[in-house]
């Protein structure tokens, strides 16, 4: 089947872009691990598109072209990690270059930008970018090349207006870089808000079984010239996925609008749930109306608010472990976006970064509502 370019993304996750196995017919793409592809007898390649493994894999071509497909993006290039994506891009930057990050983002883009930017002599500017204002004038008196935020954030769920940080970046001939990782192309699609690059770790709700690390670029202008220095820095420095574990992002994103649909749908039950407990302080979660972007996420994602969440429970750092200590059914793990719900003490990663020590982080998955709640509840019952 040829897919028209108004092909639904349900349509577009479901069928694989629409690909069949050209050599067996299944209905599944093939799994090829070749590192290396033949030549004849003219030397001419057997297929002309795969040479070597480092550069050219069929899984790895078809699951990009889907992330694409879903991003309504020119281009998509997968990486063996969200953190492998994000240093592609930022070692295109000269140095001497200006970046404009958002704080109080995920703690690993954090550290590893601070740690780059020292390096390379990058002039960094972080500034709580949910404030137009702030993100404004951090923009104006920086002059970066890079503006680089994360809506929704993780773990503050902080919403940031993707058009206006588009703006206040062309401004100053910057490339507006957003990780949506919470947010995944099916609530968001970043570059239709004015991104020009997105970026998410597929490792979350993108591949959503906890069992494939991954990470994704995606453009809306891939003739952008910084599309050409991503694109070398994976070929020459060699940060590329894996055959099977593209093979396993097909097969993962094929029910990523269904999940994402049962997360959001649960996530917001919870976070209603969690906001009427005795036991807890304040929910942070975009979908809440207490939320103070709730009316801009409302704009800016449609079908749900996501499956990430944090809430405050009413007491100290050891009320917050009890709490987490006695979950039954939620794991207690790192991570978020995955099938099965997880809870962290994100305090116990982070101690130096203002993370309140009663603050908990909840990734809701599939599983039915009430069992969730229900676990929730005797936790919370102290
Ligand atoms: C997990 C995560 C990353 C890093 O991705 P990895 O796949 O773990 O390297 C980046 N941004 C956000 C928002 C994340 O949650």
């Amino acid at each position: 089947m040829k897919m028209t370019s108004n092909i639904k993304p349900d349509t577009i996750a479901a069928q694989a872009a629409g690909h069949l196995d050209g050599a067996s017919g299944g209905v599944v793409p093939s799994l090829q691990p070749s590192t290396t592809f033949a030549r004849d007898e003219n030397n001419a390649l057997l297929n002309s598109e795969n040479i070597y493994g480092r550069d050219n894999n069929d899984a790895v071509r078809l699951a990009e072209e889907i992330l694409a497909k879903l991003e309504n993006a020119k281009d998509a290039l997968l990486f063996p990690s969200g953190m492998a994506a994000i240093a592609a891009l930022f070692r295109t930057l000269p140095n001497g270059a200006g970046v404009v990050l958002q704080s109080g983002i995920y703690w690993g883009t954090t550290h590893w930008i601070r740690t780059f930017c020292e390096r390379r002599n990058i002039k960094l500017s972080e500034v709580e970018a949910s404030d137009n204002a702030l993100l404004q004038s951090a923009c104006e008196e920086n002059n970066p090349d890079i503006v680089f935020v994360e809506t929704p954030s993780n773990p503050w769920l902080k919403t940031i207006d993707i058009a206006f940080a588009s703006s206040c970046a062309k401004k100053s001939n910057a490339i507006l870089v957003v990780d949506g990782t919470a947010a995944t192309p099916i609530l968001t699609r970043a570059l239709d808000h004015g991104a020009d690059i997105v970026m998410h770790s597929a490792t979350k709700a993108i591949n959503g079984h906890s069992d494939v690390l991954a990470g994704v670029l995606a453009i809306k202008n891939e003739d952008l010239p910084i599309w050409a220095d991503i694109k070398a820095d994976r070929h020459d420095a060699g940060a590329i996925i894996g055959a099977f574990e593209a093979w396993l992002l097909i097969r993962g994103m094929r029910t990523l609008p269904l999940r994402v649909e049962r997360m959001s749908r649960n996530a917001q039950q919870i976070a209603e749930f969690l906001e009427s407990h005795a036991n807890v302080e304040s929910v942070l979660y975009p979908g809440l109306e207490s939320h103070e972007g709730h009316a801009l996420a409302a704009k800016q994602m449609q079908g749900g608010f996501g499956s990430l969440m944090s809430f405050l429970v009413k007491g100290s750092e050891a009320d917050a472990l009890k709490v987490v200590g006695k979950m039954q059914l939620i794991h207690r793990a790192t991570s978020l976006g995955g099938v099965e719900s997880l809870i962290e003490h994100r305090f116990t990663i982070e101690t130096e970064t203002g993370i309140p020590p009663n603050l908990l982080r909840l990734s809701v998955g599939i599983e039915a509502v009430s069992d969730l709640i229900g676990d929730l509840d005797q936790a919370l019952s102290f």
